[in-house]
């Protein structure tokens, strides 16, 4: 049995506090290929971690069996200082108290590091250059003293994914179909397999990775931020790297935890990792679109939100998807303020009805095939 838990005991920050994340291993240490799986970094998002609920006991069986070849590291609740943030009977684990900020922001871009340690070491040895980008990035983080329990929380998770060939961030959405953020260079390749494995009914590309260091972003972007650095050495995408979007944050049963479940361990059959057979993938149930295709649909005022299609529908552009109600007009249909969309594609997430709104809020968003010219260069993380 390989099957091995620890914690990583995180900084006390107050008196009396203290915090730790719990971490399951599962294979040799140092097997290929290697997986990260990780839920609920923004921690009220806790569709993921039920699927990690329901995958590991699957796990604990293949390791009983001797199934498990590569190595998988699970942290079913990656943030323990969101998880504590409860306020007025309300869980609030998108943004951090202490300093504001997303927690799926400010992660760490090494790709700098790296290639001033090892740059000049990169050739044609494809296999080389990705030991020493790994060995290179593995002794940036452990270089690293950071000051609090936040930092230390984000060098301590990354020693954990840096070096992994898959990196799955288990997130959901506010009310969505299951979809994928995924960087355009795994594509159609193993993010396309994922795609089809996992059920997505949409999944949007980075081309090639986000600016806004996700979690799934650097840990995909260093390889490609480095392929682009050295033009001349052989670097792969040596990390097939993903966000996924488990629907929404009410989406929790059984039924669904262990369906997802199913899914995410016949991909790790698949790629080798367990023992078995993962047969033909699913049918893939829809292509990969660009995130600058992406419409958002932004509240252009206050009121109540109400919409009129449903999460994972076709749209066509001019659609009105939703709209905002002021609640002090009496003129009943004039109240409102319709919001349309302007692509064609699958509307996959947006908020519930009868949320507040207000201006500028994100209440829609719609993945479209075509680059539309007012979303280049946003990258849709605007809330
Ligand atoms: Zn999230």
């Amino acid at each position: 049995m390989t099957h091995k838990k620890s914690t990583i005991q995180l900084p006390t920050m107050t008196p009396g506090t203290s915090r730790g994340i719990a971490v399951h291993r599962f294979g040799k240490p140092g097997a290929r290929p290697k997986v990260y799986l990780q839920a609920a970094i923004h921690a009220n998002e806790l569709p993921g971690a039920m699927a990690l609920h329901h995958l590991m006991p699957m796990l604990v069986e293949a390791d009983r069996k001797g199934l498990v070849k590569g190595e998988v590291i699970v942290v079913p609740t990656v943030n323990p200082i969101g998880l504590a943030q409860l306020s007025g009977n309300n869980h609030l684990g998108r943004y951090d108290f202490l300093g504001l900020s997303n927690f799926n922001r400010n992660w760490l871009d090494l790709s700098g590091a790296v290639a001033d340690s090892v740059g000049k070491q990169l050739g044609a040895d494809a296999q080389k250059n990705v030991a020493l980008i790994r060995g290179a990035a593995q002794k940036a983080l452990a270089a690293m003293k950071p000051q609090n329990e936040l930092q230390t929380l984000r060098v301590e998770i990354m020693k954990l994914s840096v070096d992994a060939d898959i990196v799955l961030d288990l997130h959901c959405d506010m009310d969505a179909v299951l979809h994928l953020f995924i960087s355009r260079r795994d594509w159609p390749g193993n993010a396309q397999t994922l795609a089809a494995d996992l059920g997505a009914e949409a999944t949007l590309y980075n081309d090639p990775y986000p600016e806004a260091l996700t979690f799934s972003g650097v840990n995909g972007a260093l390889w490609a931020r480095l392929a682009d650095r050295f033009p001349e050495a052989a670097i792969p995408q040596a990390c097939t790297s993903a966000t996924v979007e488990y629907r929404s944050q009410h989406d929790v049963s059984h039924e669904l935890g262990e369906s997802d479940a199913r899914n995410l361990y016949r991909h790790l059959v698949r790629r080798g990792i367990i023992s078995g057979r993962a047969g033909k993938p699913p049918q893939l149930r829809a292509d990969a679109t660009p995130i600058a295709g992406m419409d958002v649909g932004y509240s252009p005022a206050t009121g109540i939100l109400v919409y009129h299609v449903p999460k994972g529908a076709m749209v066509r552009r001019g659609t009105a998807v939703c709209e905002v109600i002021d609640p002090a007009d009496p003129r009943g249909p004039k109240a409102r303020k319709q919001i349309v969309a302007r692509s064609d594609g699958i509307l996959f997430s947006g908020k519930q009805n009868g949320k507040l709104a207000w201006p500028g809020a994100v209440v829609f968003r719609i993945a479209g095939p075509k680059v539309l010219a007012h979303r280049k260069g946003m990258s849709g993380l605007d809330d």
